[in-house]
């Protein structure tokens, strides 16, 4: 039976993309993603507005058993369907917009100074009006522009909609938070494989307060991520290995920041970014970050694999 998916071998990625390569299916998915309910085969006629039943039908065959399910009820959309339409609409809503450079309600973490945001390509980009902020060769390819360029958060143009610019800059740290939350926890935030979580250490690493002109960083102890399964990547300051450490976020939230709260998020960052770094040995590697809140600190001592092995929190 065309319904029960498991019976039918999986499509291998080129055959999934070639089913879905047709305008006519992709707006089988979507009609059906509007339906909280199956849709009878001449309900979901209807719908489409097609004039020819012999190419519908062709085309619904070729979504059954992968992306649509058949039951008794009608046609519905299973997980791998509900994925593809997800994933359109978090594309679709605002397309191709281009946003100028908007101020926003945000600080230069390096000179203090207002910072402007504009979008492009899937991401939110933040730039300094007054330094040359922190021109990286890691993120060039992305540039238009990079004076003062400070970095790029992922937001899908969907996260636009409805939203101000400042607004949109939070939904889009919270979202940065979740995703380092994830990879702090050894998940690949876009497939779920474990990530690999290598430690660098800058051997030759400059004044403290100031990007290093070795290796481009302010801290000496930085974290990459690399999914063992998919293409992702990411990494950055030493404490993006630490964020799912539990004393950490007590940390936090004792002293009322919540990492995923987008009212919150900017504070969290502030408090999270700017942290005391201190090698204590090199081999084996172990060394100390200091986080300050109010009238209090958290030390947090971490191995060779940034796995934290002590805390200690003083007023
Ligand atoms: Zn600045
Ligand atoms: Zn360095
Ligand atoms: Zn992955």
């Amino acid at each position: 039976m065309a319904d029960d998916a498991a019976s039918e071998d999986p499509l291998s990625p080129d055959e999934a993309f070639a089913a879905l390569g047709n305008e006519t299916r992709v707006r089988i998915l979507r009609v059906l993603g509007d339906e909280d309910d199956p849709l009878s085969f001449s309900a979901l006629y209807d719908e489409m507005e097609m004039r020819d039943s012999g190419q519908f039908n062709y085309h619904l065959d070729k979504l059954v058993g992968h992306f649509v399910r058949k039951t008794e009820e009608g046609y519905e959309l299973d997980r791998a369907g509900r994925r593809i339409v997800e994933a359109i609409l978090s594309g679709a809503v605002t397309d191709d917009v281009a946003v100028d450079r908007t101020p926003i309600d945000e600080q230069c973490d390096i000179c203090g100074s207002p910072v402007e945001a504009t979008w492009n390509d899937g991401g939110i980009n933040l730039y300094c009006t007054e330094c040359d902020g922190r021109y990286d060769h890691n993120h060039r390819r992305n540039r238009g522009s990079a004076e003062g360029y400070l970095g790029t958060l992922l937001l899908p143009p969907a996260g636009l909609r409805d939203r101000s610019a400042d607004a949109a800059a939070q939904a889009a740290w919270t979202r940065t938070n979740l995703e380092i939350l994830s990879m702090a926890s050894g998940l690949c935030p876009r497939c779920s494989a474990t990530i690999e979580t290598k430690r660098h250490v800058c051997t030759d690493h400059g004044a403290t307060g100031e990007s290093c002109s070795a290796c481009g960083g302010y801290y000496a102890v930085s974290v990459g991520f690399q999914c063992t399964n998919c293409i992702f990547s990411s990494g950055g300051a030493g404490v993006l290995a630490l964020l799912s450490n539990t004393d950490l976020l007590d940390f936090l939230t004792d002293h009322g920041h919540n990492p995923v709260d987008p009212d919150s998020v900017r504070a969290v960052n502030e408090l999270q970014m700017n942290y005391e770094e201190r090698i204590l040995a090199e081999d084996p590697f172990e060394a100390e970050f200091t986080f300050r809140a109010d009238d209090e600190t958290l030390t947090l001592t971490v191995d060779g694999d940034l796995s934290v092995v002590d805390s200690v929190r003083e007023r």
